[in-house]
């Protein structure tokens, strides 16, 4: 199982990924954690990251590729993975497609991998910046929410169109009571993986 967890902050991504690794024994990999724990542990990666982070832009493409590429070199990661806020600019996608030729996964034989699927988990903003509030991470004040959602749809979204084209699509309303969405998604992903 390789997945790609697409959808604006507040989607519900992380949640609902965290349940389907644990669910399939599949390491979570969510690279708004792994910056968050460079943040507090102040690595130098973690100290480039934070100013990105709390103004709610993107942290630059080269910094995520490393964090991604050690991550998924990691023993673990050879039985499969769900990927959870990476890739989230088209730049990145390109880079993972040649990450993954050269890294190889158990049962993909050649580098265009077809057992990979994103799921774009889809929520309306109105919906998002009230989850979003209630949730009180750090970077979520209204402003940089706002600012997230923005970037999102500008740099991030091309990445639907990127996936659906390549039929590695799986849209969710992600607008519905969390363990109904996750019964869609274990629908929607078993079967034929
Ligand atoms: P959210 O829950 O809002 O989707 P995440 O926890 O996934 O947020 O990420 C938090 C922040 O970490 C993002 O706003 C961004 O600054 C940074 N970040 C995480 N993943 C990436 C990525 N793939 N590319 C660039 N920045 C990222």
């Amino acid at each position: 199982m390789q997945l790609i967890f697409m959808g604006p902050p507040g989607a519900g991504k992380g949640t609902q990924a965290q349940l389907l690794a644990a669910l399939w024994k599949i390491p979570h990999i969510s690279t708004g954690d792994i910056l968050r724990a460079c943040v507090v542990a102040k690595t130098a990666l973690g100290q480039k990251a934070k100013a990105y982070m709390d103004a709610g832009e993107l942290v630059p493409d080269e910094l995520l590729m490393d964090i991604v590429q050690e991550r998924m070199n990691e023993p673990d990661a050879r039985a499969g993975w769900i990927l959870d806020g990476f890739p989230r600019t088209v730049a990145q996608a390109a880079f993972f497609d040649k990450l993954l030729c050269e890294v190889g996964t158990e049962g993909s034989q050649s580098g265009k991998d077809c057992a990979i699927r994103a799921v774009n988990l889809d929520v309306p903003d109105n919906v998002l910046v009230t989850r979003l509030l209630s949730r009180g991470r750090q970077d979520d004040n209204e402003e940089t929410i706002r600012r997230r959602l923005q970037v999102y749809r500008e740099q991030t979204e091309p990445l639907i169109e990127f996936y659906s084209a390549r039929e590695q699509l799986v849209a969710v309303d992600g607008d519905r009571d969390m363990e109904v969405v996750t019964a869609e998604l274990q629908q929607a992903l078993s079967g034929d993986s």
